[in-house]
């Protein structure tokens, strides 16, 4: 049941009482679950048979090499980009599909949260630098406790986060990564001084496939899934992720998890 209030007020400003709806929801949970179960039968029925048409466009691009018009390989070349594109949509459907039937843990185990950034700012430095970024850890005093979790849902939370800090970037772009602890939680900042996103969209950028078009995103690719995933796999740390951002500026993104 879901239950929506609000306050009768009377003629001078007295609060009379409340209007109190009560909505069974059993029929939209119903519908919401086979939903999740329908999208992600297709894209599981759609995956095999893209990756066969990815890898054959591959394949002929390999092969022609050199014998194709400029335009034919240019031509091969989108198709294959767009077959790709596809395949990580879906990729990213399956996982969100699987974390919201609450199926995202594997194996948790303690995850010393510093080592694992720290491999993933390794990893992605490579992709900063080809935009002649900075990508910057900075680790506390103290080494902070180790925290139960899957290493697996850890490294996709902060890989899409720091991913989406170097797109949303300009080149020259300067990105940190801050651990640290509040005491209860262990607090990751990833702060980058990119585009920024305006005050009206910072709520729904954690919808599905929600992505802001303008000038200066208009040429990265992306699905709109990963912060839905990122969200998504927070909560199920019972954790809590808060965005703030300035237009032009930059901005932060802040994960707060329990300490177990
Ligand atoms: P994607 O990056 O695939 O588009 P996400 O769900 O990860 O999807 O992000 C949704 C949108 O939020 C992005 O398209 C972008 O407009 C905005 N966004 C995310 N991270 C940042 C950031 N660090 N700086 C500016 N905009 C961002």
């Amino acid at each position: 049941l879901m239950a929506r209030g609000r306050p009768v007020i009377g003629e001078r400003k007295a609060c009379l009482g409340a209007v109190v709806t009560i909505i069974d929801i059993t029929n939209m949970k119903v519908l919401d679950r086979l939903k999740s179960e329908f999208v992600a039968k297709v894209s599981h029925e759609l995956r095999s048979p893209l990756s066969t048409i990815h890898e054959q466009l591959a394949l002929v691009l390999n092969d022609l090499m050199g014998q194709l018009s400029e335009s034919e390989e240019h031509l091969l070349a989108r198709a294959k980009e767009k077959t790709q594109g596809l395949i990580s949509t879906i990729g990213d459907l399956l996982d969100l599909s699987r974390i919201e039937s609450g199926n995202t843990c594997q194996e948790p185990k303690p995850v010393q949260l510093e080592d694992l950034l720290s491999n993933i700012v390794d990893f992605l430095g490579t992709r900063a630098r080809t935009k002649d970024q900075t990508l910057l850890l900075e680790r506390p005093a103290d080494p902070l406790p180790t925290i139960k979790a899957d290493p697996l849902a850890l490294e996709s939370i902060f890989g899409n986060l720091i991913t989406n800090a170097i797109n949303y970037t300009q080149n020259g772009g300067e990105i940190v990564v801050k651990a640290d602890t509040t005491g209860i939680n262990l607090r990751v900042r990833v702060i980058d001084n990119g585009f920024g996103i305006e005050t009206r969209y910072l709520d729904k950028i954690f919808d599905r496939f929600f992505r802001v078009k303008n000038d200066k995103t208009r040429f990265i690719t992306g699905t709109g899934l990963g912060l839905p995933i990122v969200k998504g796999l927070v909560e199920a740390l019972n954790g809590r992720i808060v965005v703030d951002s300035v237009p032009d500026k930059g901005t932060t993104f802040m994960v707060l998890l329990p300490v177990n």
